[in-house]
């Protein structure tokens, strides 16, 4: 008998979500996760009195229980839903051009499309059958693809099959002239980390489809919050963690999984293995260059390594009111240049397109009374840090902080005055802390080839399983739902060796 029917390594939400099913299961199961809390990006930190959100911005696919999104019925499923307070944000976000333009979206197909066509009444059109598109589109793709009909066809769902792949940017063109229109009707693009350019169209379609359509959420207590509940979910079931105890060696042997070895040196047999650490880490550093399948390299060699972020987290010493702060979600664009904001990533240049949020504003209990936290956010590669010289390192992260800083104070005039804590992080500081290339948080590039249509949570290895952003699409929604999903697979298999 193995010593546990699955390990999962890595406690981010692939992996809690994995291990969280297969004990629900009545599987013995142990997680092993690196650092000492569980979350990977789903987690928080402290700084004098505010406890700083790392990651989560706008949870997607939540729903009301009147209309419940997919996320709601994972999280039930799991046993968490409870034990959560969820809050709907009011608006879906703003986009503020500074000195030019200035715009907020509410969360209402109708009233989005009203605002747009009295901003932009000479694409009023366009607007209209934009915004059919995309619902279309998406239906078409819950049905075809995330409801597994067996019988899609390109007759049956000709919408997905003709756009889906298509990039999103020649779309935008097929609709509208004015680029300020397409800049704010695609701005969530920076929330799957690829230019509308290259951005295939079904990915964008459903992201914006599900947003306006189950809302976006905060999570009271922040990502720490749903991280810790689905944790002491999984422990109630049974589960076993060990924390600050990284997998050092996935044993592999006649291409079948055959146990653990960990960096303390424990040898621990199993059958299945779930990583939630990058797929580049499992195959190479953890089984060996000598087992990875056939083909394995050759799929690598075509994937490029997705952004990580840079972010600025202020926690103020105001209400969000006192400087001028009214949404939770502030897209800051300097262009309309999408594909020029998307080549800055790859710089230590000031970005076109950064976020602002202040949960503060749709959870006035998030931070002490009287203060708030705002986080700045700029997606970046690793690149342009691997040649920064340590002994620069803090002067560059905290001249490209105080560029960000200003950017805030531009359109919140003031916000810099109010500055109680300051902390920045950079993509190396994710590389730190999740052990992912370049400290990616998305996985690798959502380019078409590398979509979630076409990846896969299983192995060529026996018993290897993956689960999180780097077989899928990044984002908690997606990653969450892989977790469940490798479950699901393993305990199907396990059925059938039974
Ligand atoms: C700044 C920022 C903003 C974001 N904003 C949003 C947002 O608004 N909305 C949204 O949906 N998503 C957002 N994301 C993205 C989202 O947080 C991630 O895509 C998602 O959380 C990744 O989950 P994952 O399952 O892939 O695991 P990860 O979070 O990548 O965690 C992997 C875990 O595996 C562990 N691990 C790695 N190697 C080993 C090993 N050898 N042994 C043991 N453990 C190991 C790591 O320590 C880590 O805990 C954001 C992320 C960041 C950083």
């Amino acid at each position: 008998m193995p010593d546990y029917d699955v390990v999962v390594i890595g406690a981010g939400n692939g992996g809690l979500t994995s291990a969280l099913t297969l004990a629900k299961a009545g599987r013995k199961v142990l997680l092993l996760e690196r650092h000492n809390v569980p979350g990977g990006c789903a987690t928080s930190f402290v700084r004098g009195r505010f406890e700083f959100e790392v990651a989560l911005h706008q949870l997607s696919g939540m729903g009301s229980p009147e209309n419940p999104g997919p996320l709601r019925a994972i999280l039930g499923e799991m046993g968490v839903l409870d034990k959560l307070e969820f809050v709907e944000m009011e608006n879906l976000y703003r986009v503020v051009v500074p000195g030019q333009f200035d715009i907020t979206l509410k969360c209402e197909r109708n009233l989005i499309t009203r605002e747009l066509q009295d901003r932009f009444p000479k694409e009023k059109e366009g607007i209209v059958k934009f915004f059919d598109l995309v619902y279309d589109c998406s239906m078409q793709m819950i049905q075809g693809l995330f409801f597994h009909d067996p019988e899609i066809s390109k007759e049956k769902y000709p919408l997905y099959f003709k756009y889906a792949l298509k990039n999103t940017q020649d779309i935008l063109d097929g609709f509208f002239d004015d680029p300020l229109l397409k800049a704010v009707l695609s701005i969530y693009w920076s929330y799957l980390g690829v230019p509308p350019s290259s951005l295939p169209f079904g990915e964008f379609a459903i992201m914006l489809f599900a947003y306006i359509e189950f809302k976006p959420y905060h999570l009271k207590g922040g990502s720490q919050a749903l991280s810790n509940a689905l944790l002491d979910e999984y422990l109630r079931g049974g589960g076993e963690v060990r924390f600050n105890c990284a997998a050092k060696r996935i044993i592999v042997a006649d291409s079948r999984v055959k146990g653990v070895i960990t960096e303390d040196g424990d040898t621990i047999s199993t059958d299945y293995v779930v990583s939630n650490a990058s797929t580049l880490l499992t195959y190479i550093e953890l089984i060996g260059r000598e087992h990875i399948p056939a083909g394995q390299m050759e799929q690598f060699k075509s994937s490029t390594i997705g952004p990580a972020a840079f972010t600025v987290y202020a926690g103020l010493d105001c209400e969000p009111g006192e400087v001028g702060i009214q949404e939770t979600t502030n897209f800051i664009s300097t262009t309309t240049d999408m594909d020029g904001a998307f080549g800055k990533w790859k710089t230590l240049e000031q970005q076109g397109v950064s976020l602002l949020t202040c949960y503060d504003v749709s959870d006035p209990d998030f931070s002490p009374p009287g203060t708030c936290q705002a986080a700045i956010v700029a997606l970046q590669y690793a690149e342009p840090w691997y040649s920064v010289p340590p002994q620069q390192y803090y002067d560059t992260k905290y001249r490209y902080a105080d560029g960000l800083l200003n950017l805030a104070e531009r359109v919140f005039p003031g916000f810099r005055g109010h500055i109680e804590e300051v902390e920045a992080s950079t993509p190396l500081t994710h590389l730190r802390y999740l052990g992912h290339p370049g400290g990616a948080i998305y996985g690798f590039d959502q380019y078409a080839k590398d979509s979630t249509l076409f990846l896969s949570p299983r192995s060529a290895i026996k018993g290897l399983y993956f689960a999180g952003a780097w077989v899928g699409s990044g984002g908690f929604q997606p990653t969450l739902t892989s977790g469940r999903t490798s479950g699901r697979a393993i305990l199907k298999s396990m059925r059938k060796q039974q």
